[in-house]
This record gives structure tokens, C-alpha cells and sequence, in this order.
């Protein structure tokens, strides 16, 4: 039987930075990963979306805001397949960086689906592995309503498949991933409309921005139905998906996307071995301190169902691995003020309270808020201009900062420099007394009156 001090089932976000560091402190570390190691980021997530997007940033470039800065677009091509290929090409680069990074650490990798034996013990491939420390970062997969016909639909795990670009999308779903796929794919030329069930997409964000969204969607002739929950889909006589939804309308298009949410990777573990105990919604229950209730055994990252992030997975490990083998004792990770960005077009990035929740938390009467709108300068030429719109979120006498808001050109790369502000608790006064960054959109944060 191999032995070590900790290993992660799961060799994505959370179980690779959490072995990284327990391995630098000099633990026996490994990563079982059944799978491509990186997880669901690097191979399905984060990275090839986020080349997607840049992908159709690009293409925005070229044929809306570049002629007017003097370039012409009538000869430009657009070929998927080599945008697939160099995509696919620094996928590999990063997996195989992550394996250096093990050699480096002295991390070893063993690949196969781990299933708990006993609280100490998984098996895989039939081999049994015992360790005093076992960390569950299995992550999460693509949720399907339970509707007839849902197997004619695709999840974004298909998007990454794609040898070519079908004409047409239908995306299901209000989340990051429906207004992200909606946006890239618009912006390289597929027919592209986004159903949501309520009355806007990303529900939860700040209203104000949200509005700026939805006026941006209409802008680029992105098509946004709202009060459309889907019924079931039927394939038709010429080969495309109809989709019916609850209200007696139909839709149809080439391909469906269902992006409704993700549900946890739990069945393979047969946790009931190791006793441990999962939430009403399915995911990993645990502390603050990553623990689930059997000693030794700790979940993060998406399949506990917190704040579905990479750097949230990534912080929950190291911090794990500095409590367990750095002599931390009170390491945990701090679940409020993440910032986090939807690489929507253009890009929303937000750290803190919304309106609505300062509200709900604070009073009204405590609550006041600072807004800003202006045309992107990037875009100031052309006569279809993309608006950019900020809002600060502040409570108290000393306006202190509470939230964090902004839609715009470039929003994707201000908002990290910010939260370190809003983690601090600085105050309304204390970001004016910083002085502005001219031209630039991130100037409203401090300019704001
Ligand atoms: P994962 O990265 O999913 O890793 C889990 C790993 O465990 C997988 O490799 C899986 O194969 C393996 N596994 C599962 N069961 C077993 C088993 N029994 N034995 C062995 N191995 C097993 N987050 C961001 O912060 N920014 C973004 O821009 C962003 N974009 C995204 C875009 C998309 C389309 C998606 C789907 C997600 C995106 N996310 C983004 C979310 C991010 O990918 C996840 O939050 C992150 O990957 C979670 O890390 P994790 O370690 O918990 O799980
Ligand atoms: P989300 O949980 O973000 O959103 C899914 C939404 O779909 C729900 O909130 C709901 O919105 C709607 N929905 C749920 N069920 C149905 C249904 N049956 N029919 C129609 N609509 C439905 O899930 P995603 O899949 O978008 O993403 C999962 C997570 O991955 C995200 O929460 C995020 O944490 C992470 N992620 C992060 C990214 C980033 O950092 N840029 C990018 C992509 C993903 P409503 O109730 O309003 O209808």
C-alpha cells in the first residue's frame, strides 16, 4: 500500500495548489486526478474561455471600433480552427507546467478515479493509498434540467470540443457561464440568443450594472429573452433543436446550451466509507477550517459549493497546508469581499456588497451610493459608442467603502488593485484622497461625486 502524509483527489485548482505548498513544507504529498490535471479551469473553464473571449474582443476590434481609428476589415478572415489549435496549444503548455512544478515540489501524481475505502484509505485503479490527510477537490460538472429532450442539448464542456463554429447557439441560463458564452460567441459571428427564466441575467450582481448589461446586449444586437423557462426540447425535421418553453413560444437553433449551473463530483467517492456528510444542496459540508466532520479528511474548491472560483479553491488549499504542515494553527480562508470578473462584453468586475445587500444589511438610511457613467474612450470614435458604467457602494458617517461595481473597456484588469482597498475598509474620503489616472476608466473610482 503507498503511503503518504496528504493527498488530493482532484488535480485541478484547489488540489494542485494545496499539495504544492504541503510539499514545500516537506509533507508527503500526491494528486490522484482521473483525468486532465488542471481541472476544470485550465481544460474547460477559465483558460480556453477566456482566449475565446480575447478571440472575439478581437474580432470587435477589428470590425466595429477599427475602421475608425483608420484600419480597414474588408479582407479579414476568420479561421476557428487555428484559434482552436493554439488554444489547445497552450492548454498542453500549462498542463505540462504544472508537472514540472510537481517534479520541482516533489509531488507525485497518480492518475485514476479515487473512491474512499475507509476514512484513511482510497482505492484506485485498484490500488489502495493510505494517508493521514485526505483533501476532497473533486470540483464540480455541468448541470441539465431534468426535461424531456435535455440530451439534444450541450454544456460548455462541448463548447471546448468544437472542431468548427455551428451557426446558430440558443444558451440556457442566467449564470457567468450563459452571459459569457453569449457574449464570445456573438462577437466571432454565431447567431447568437441568450433565455433567461426571470427578468435579467446574473441576479445576483448589482442591478445598476446589470441595467448597462442588458442596454449593451441590445447595442451589439446580441438578442436577450427574458421570462423563458424551457420545457423541452425536440429535435426538427431539418436537423436543428427546438426549444418550448413554459410560456407556449419556441425557439430553434443548431445547438443548445444548457448553462444552468454545476452540480458537485460526489458520486465516484463513495463517501459513505469514510463517513463523510454532504449539504441539503449536494456538495462537501465543512467548516470554516475546510474540515468535514471526519478527522482528516477535508473538502474545497467547487465541491464544497462555496464561491465557484479558482483563486477561492486555490486560497482554501494553500491555507489549508500552511495550517496542517506550516504551523498556522488559524489559517482558514476569509469567504467575504472576493472580487471576481464575468468576462462578459464588455467585462463586469465587482468585489463587495451590491445596493440591494448594503441595503438589506445596513438600512437604507445608512447606505449611499456614488454612480458614474461615461463612453469608453476605446470606443469614443465610432458613432455606436460602448458605454462603461461604476458604481461604489458605501455605508456609515465615514462612507466607508462596502462594495465595488463597474461595467466597461478593461473593468476585467481594474478591480483586483481595488478589493485590496475594500479588504483594508477604506473609506469613500480615502479613495478621493488618491490621485486620478487620466484617461483612464478606472479614474471614476476615485473621482466619484
Ligand atoms: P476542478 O478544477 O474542477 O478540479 C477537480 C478535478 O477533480 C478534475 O480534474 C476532475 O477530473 C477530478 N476528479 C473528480 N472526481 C475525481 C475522483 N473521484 N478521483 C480523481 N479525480 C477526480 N473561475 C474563475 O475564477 N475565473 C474564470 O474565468 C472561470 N471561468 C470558468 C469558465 C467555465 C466554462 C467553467 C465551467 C468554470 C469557470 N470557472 C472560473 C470556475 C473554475 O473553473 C472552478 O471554480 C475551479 O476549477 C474549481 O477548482 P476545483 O479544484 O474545486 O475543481
Ligand atoms: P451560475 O450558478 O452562475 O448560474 C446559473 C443560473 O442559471 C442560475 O443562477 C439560474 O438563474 C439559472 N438557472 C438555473 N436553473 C435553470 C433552469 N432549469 N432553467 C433556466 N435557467 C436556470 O452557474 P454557471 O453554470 O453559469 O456557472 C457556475 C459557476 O462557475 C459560477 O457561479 C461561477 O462561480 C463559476 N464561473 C466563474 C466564471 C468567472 O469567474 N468569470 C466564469 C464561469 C463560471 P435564475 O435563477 O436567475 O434563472
Amino acid at each position: 500500500m503507498k503511503e503518504f502524509d496528504i493527498i488530493a483527489i482532484g488535480g485541478g485548482s484547489g488540489g494542485i495548489a494545496t499539495m504544492n505548498r504541503a510539499a514545500i513544507y516537506g509533507a508527503k504529498a500526491a494528486v490522484i486526478e482521473g483525468s486532465h490535471l488542471g481541472g476544470t479551469c485550465v481544460n474547460l473553464g477559465c483558460v480556453p474561455k477566456k482566449i475565446m473571449w480575447y478571440g472575439s474582443q478581437v474580432a470587435e476590434t477589428i470590425h466595429h471600433y477599427g475602421p475608425e481609428y483608420g484600419f480597414t476589415s474588408q479582407d479579414v478572415t476568420f479561421d476557428f480552427a487555428t484559434l482552436r489549435k493554439n488554444r489547445e496549444a497552450y492548454i498542453e503548455r500549462s498542463r505540462t507546467s504544472y508537472g514540472n512544478t510537481f517534479n520541482n515540489n516533489g509531488v507525485q501524481v497518480i492518475k485514476g478515479f479515487a473512491k474512499f475505502v475507509d476514512a484513511q484509505t482510497v482505492e484506485v485503479n485498484g490500488e489502495l493509498i493510505r494517508a493521514k490527510h485526505i483533501v476532497i477537490a473533486t470540483g464540480a460538472q455541468p448541470a441539465v434540467p431534468n426535461i424531456p429532450g435535455n440530451e439534444l442539448g450541450i454544456v460548455s464542456d462541448d463548447v471546448f470540443a468544437w472542431e468548427e463554429l455551428p451557426t446558430s447557439v440558443a444558451v440556457i441560463g442566467a449564470g457567468y457561464i450563459a452571459v459569457e458564452m453569449a457574449g464570445l460567441l456573438h462577437g466571432l459571428g454565431v447567431q447568437t440568443d441568450l433565455f433567461v427564466r426571470g427578468n435579467r441575467p446574473l441576479r445576483n450582481f448589482d442591478s445598476y450594472i446589470i441595467q448597462a448589461l442588458m442596454e449593451e446586449m441590445e447595442r451589439t444586437n446580441l438578442p436577450l429573452h427574458t421570462g423563458k423557462t424551457p420545457v423541452s426540447l425536440e429535435k426538427t425535421e431539418d436537423g436543428l433543436i427546438q426549444i418550448n418553453f413554459e410560456d407556449g413560444s419556441s425557439h430553434t437553433a443548431q445547438e443548445v446550451l444548457w448553462a444552468i449551473g454545476r452540480k458537485p463530483n460526489v458520486k465516484q467517492l463513495n463517501l459513505e466509507a469514510a463517513g463523510v456528510q454532504l449539504t441539503p444542496s449536494g456538495h462537501i459540508a465543512v467548516d470554516e477550517y475546510q474540515e468535514t466532520g471526519v478527522p482528516g479528511i477535508y473538502a474545497l474548491g467547487d465541491v464544497t459549493g462555496e464561491k465557484e472560483l479558482t483563486p477561492v479553491a486555490i486560497k482554501a488549499g494553500r491555507l489549508l497546508a500552511e495550517r496542517l504542515f506550516n504551523n498556522k494553527p488559524n489559517a482558514k480562508m476569509d469567504y467575504t469581499n472576493i472580487p471576481t470578473v464575468v468576462f462578459s462584453h464588455p467585462a463586469i468586475g465587482t468585489v463587495g456588497l451590491t445596493e440591494e445587500e448594503a441595503i438589506a444589511q445596513y438600512g437604507q438610511e445608512e447606505v449611499k451610493v456614488y454612480t458614474s457613467a461615461f463612453t469608453s474612450m476605446y470606443t469614443a470614435l465610432a458613432n455606436n459608442r460602448q458605454m462603461a458604467k461604476f458604481k461604489l457602494v458605501t455605508v456609515g458617517e465615514n462612507e466607508q467603502v462596502v462594495g465595488l461595481h463597474g461595467i466597461g473597456y478593461g473593468v476585467d484588469e481594474m478591480i483586483q488593485g481595488f478589493s485590496v482597498a475594500i479588504k483594508m475598509g477604506a473609506s469613500k474620503e480615502e479613495f478621493d484622497a488618491v490621485v486620478a489616472i487620466h484617461p483612464t476608466g478606472s479614474e471614476e473610482f476615485v473621482t466619484m461625486r
